[in-house]
């Protein structure tokens, strides 16, 4: 256990001294998965496989490879036999531009492609991968997993240039467990980086390198949601601390969109006892909000009741809604979709569409924020 230890330490140091010198990130693929095996395919290109750092294999396109934990060490196998035992795998590329497809066996047949390196380790008896990649390559992964269907060259761009943003002021999140970011929700989603449209990488080109910087020269929290319902919400409101570039503020390109309005209907007894089992006193009558106000409480028997609990006890589209009463029911009448703090996507994509650039949407979004490339990864990195 001892040595396995110091060996993910000697990874995770060698990892980040690696990730200063270069625009690479460490990604955790499927952390929150007990991956006990992996099948491994050459979709592209050609790979070599090392094993404890000494080079195994030559691993070509449609070759597959089985790797397996095993009492806390790899099995690696190939054409049913094992190649070897050890604490390291890496499957190194040759080529920026190849790829191998990841498949968990026994968890179904789901594949995901990805470029770049894999590491592979064991912990506890459970796989650990990392996708080692470089981060213009990530993104377009991420910009997959989080776009809709929007497809506005300058809102693509702003995406790009916001998932770069969070990307870099994000790193070393995960420090201890060895690598950058985890591939889930918790960081940003990314299941491996194939099958793009043109129009994402084109963005991706575009803004390459961009990142958003507040007044005081540190990477923002560039935080985004779908749809602002016309009134965003201030960064305090949500969560505990306040960044002057995340304001509350109306929100004209957000008035329409797929996402802009929601009804729900909930029994209206229900929500009394809900409302008396938040202030501990009997609830007659439920006091209805009749304006659309972006507010951060709901008032109940003098009690205030955050909005964003009641949205998300009831699973809320948003916190921003007026209610009516109907019969037994209690009829909300929503607006947007999310925390509503910082970029708009739905808005961003209006702004595009009336012509306004990456930086004007940006601008518009995170208040008094600057745009510039970066230096270089390292002195960025000094910076958190
Ligand atoms: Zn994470």
């Amino acid at each position: 256990m001892k040595t396995i230890n110091s060996l993910l330490i000697f990874f995770s140091v060698f990892a980040f001294s690696l990730n200063a010198a270069a625009n690479i990130v460490f990604i955790g693929i499927m952390e929150n998965k007990k991956v006990e095996s992996v099948s491994i395919t050459v979709e592209a290109g050609n790979y070599e496989v090392l094993t404890n750092g000494k080079k195994v294999l030559e691993f070509e396109q449609g070759e597959e490879i089985i790797v397996l934990t095993y009492k806390n060490q790899l099995k690696l196998i190939a054409a049913d036999t094992i190649i070897s035992k050890s604490f390291v795998i890496k499957i190194k590329t040759r080529h920026e531009n190849n790829f191998f497809s990841l498949r968990l066996l026994n968890m179904g047949k789901v594949k995901h492609r990805y470029e770049g390196d894999l590491l592979v380790t064991s912990n506890n008896n459970k796989l650990k991968l990392i996708n080692i990649i470089n981060v213009e390559n990530y993104l377009k992964g991420v910009m997959r997993a989080e776009i809709g269907k929007m497809s506005q060259p300058e809102f693509l761009k702003a995406m790009a240039t916001v998932s770069r943003t969070y990307t870099m002021r994000n790193m070393y999140r995960h420090a201890k467990d060895g690598f950058d970011l985890c591939d889930a929700v918790h960081c940003q989603v990314y299941y491996g980086e194939r099958d793009i449209n043109d129009h994402i990488r084109k963005a991706i080109k575009e803004s390459r390198n961009k990142v958003i910087y507040d007044k005081d020269g540190k990477l923002v929290n560039a935080v985004f949601h779908s749809n602002s319902g016309g009134h965003t919400v201030g960064s305090e409101d949500v969560w505990s601390g306040k960044f002057h570039y995340l304001p509350a503020k109306p929100d004209p390109y957000s008035t329409a969109g797929s996402q802009y309005s929601w009804r729900k209907e909930i029994p209206l007894d229900k929500f009394k006892n809900y409302l008396e089992g938040k202030t501990g006193q009997e609830v007659t009558q439920v006091d209805l909000c009749k304006d659309y106000v972006r507010q951060k409480y709901y008032y109940c028997n003098n009690t205030a009741i955050p909005l964003k609990e009641i949205r998300q006890d009831w699973k809320l589209r948003s916190t921003y809604f007026v209610m009516e009463e109907d019969g037994d029911a209690l009829v909300l009448h929503g607006r947007g979709y999310g925390h509503g703090v910082g970029l708009s996507q739905e808005g961003a994509n209006r702004m595009a569409q009336l012509g306004k650039n990456f930086e004007d949407i940006i601008k518009f979004y995170y208040e008094g924020v600057g745009i510039r490339d970066y230096k270089s990864w390292k002195s960025l990195a000094r910076q958190f």
